[in-house]
């Protein structure tokens, strides 16, 4: 007999939509007249971008990012038709008719892009595209040099039907950092020859930089699933996952014992320990080695030397014994230590916490009526 796959998961990510939804209102309000878009790439941040996106869509969102050709064609199945969907890194070479076919618009980022694009829009009487332009990243876009060489024939290009014109800031999480107003500086300028055109510069944190900042929509991800754009102040955003990883033994330890791959840690008293199935191949860093905590009922507890690939072993000598079983869980990722702490303890960025979970985890959907 088939068992519910939450119930027989070993890590278990819940992700709640409602949370997701309220952030993505709380940005939409908070830069209201603009638009706020929604960027769901790396599969909505490896949270699950068909049910995420399903839930913006639901809220009014209109416009949606994703990376790559194909996370566009997969989200393009799941989405109406009244819902834009661009794809930042724009066709490589051979891959412009997917776009067509599967109704995405790409973001054109080159020289060689653009006229590729403006070639295949011909043959099919006009395409939408929006331009990227680099005001300071040197990431993708024009350069200032391209973009002077070509902005008058781009404007008036007629067979590319521009949808926007975007660039992405380096330094928004920093907000006293010089970079930002010169970028918008940049961006202001070249916007003038593309009247009327909606523009984009702000993505999480570019946000908060401000109204002018702001343009005709913006594009958040990161704060929508949680991370806090401005990491120096309190976090304006809902946490919206949790995680937890079943316990499969529990052992009785003497001291001197050691635990885990090198018997890196030893331990200085007899302890109780429990083996958790999360590992670096689910997402929980080979770095939150003797670092990592995770929570047993009220309880913060250690985790004890090396993170191995499926599993973690943690010192519950402190914790709730009734808790502390087969079968039972410990959370890693909950309201109080979300994915910014958990980042800071594994010596990286809350982005790549989340993006990191969506391999392995069992993810469970809270808060909309028809969850998949
Ligand atoms: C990823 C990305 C975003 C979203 O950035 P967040 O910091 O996650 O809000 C916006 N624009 C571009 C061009 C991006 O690559």
């Amino acid at each position: 007999m088939a068992s519910d796959p939450a119930d027989r998961a070993s890590a278990v990510l819940e992700v709640d939509l409602v949370g997701v939804v309220a952030n993505w209102r709380q940005l939409a309000a908070r830069v209201a007249p603009a638009d706020c878009a929604a960027v769901v790439k790396a599969d909505a941040y490896g949270l699950g971008a068909p049910q995420v996106s399903a839930a913006f869509a639901a809220a009014g969102c209109r416009r949606f990012f994703v990376a790559t050709l194909d996370e566009g064609i997969a989200l393009r199945s799941t989405l109406p038709t009244s819902c834009e969907i661009a794809v930042f890194n724009g066709p490589v070479p051979g891959s412009a008719e997917e776009f067509v076919f599967h109704q995405l618009v790409p973001v054109l980022n080159e020289p060689g892009q653009i006229a590729d694009w403006a070639e295949i829009a011909r043959r099919h009487g006009g395409l939408p595209a929006m331009l990227h332009v680099d005001t300071g990243m040197a990431r993708l876009g024009l350069s200032t040099r391209e973009f002077t060489r070509l902005a008058d024939e781009l404007s008036q290009e007629s067979a590319t039907r521009w949808r926007g014109l975007i660039s992405h800031l380096a330094c928004a999480d920093q907000p006293a950092h010089p970079l930002n107003d010169l970028q918008l500086a940049r961006f202001a300028l070249m916007r003038r020859h593309f009247a009327g055109l909606p523009a984009s510069l702000a993505a999480s944190s570019g946000i908060f930089l401000g109204r002018k900042f702001h343009f005709d929509f913006v594009r958040p991800g990161a704060a929508l699933y949680g991370i806090n754009p401005q990491p120096d102040t309190p976090n304006p955003m809902r946490q919206v996952v949790r995680l937890k990883g079943r316990i499969l033994q529990v052992r009785e330890v003497e001291r001197g014992e050691s635990v885990g791959y090198g018997a890196a840690h030893v331990v200085d008293h007899p302890s109780r320990l429990a083996t958790v199935a999360i590992g670096y191949a689910d997402g929980w860093f080979r770095s939150m080695s003797h670092r990592g905590s995770g929570r047993l009922g009220g309880e913060r507890l250690p985790l004890l030397g090396r993170v191995s690939m499926d599993l973690a072993v943690f010192d519950v000598s402190a914790g709730d014994p009734s808790l502390a079983r087969p079968g039972g869980f410990i959370e890693l990722l909950d309201d109080d230590y979300g994915v910014d702490a958990a980042a800071a303890d594994a010596g990286t960025i809350g982005y790549e916490i989340l993006t990191a979970l969506g391999r392995r985890c069992q993810r469970i959907y809270r808060g909309m009526p028809n969850q998949c």
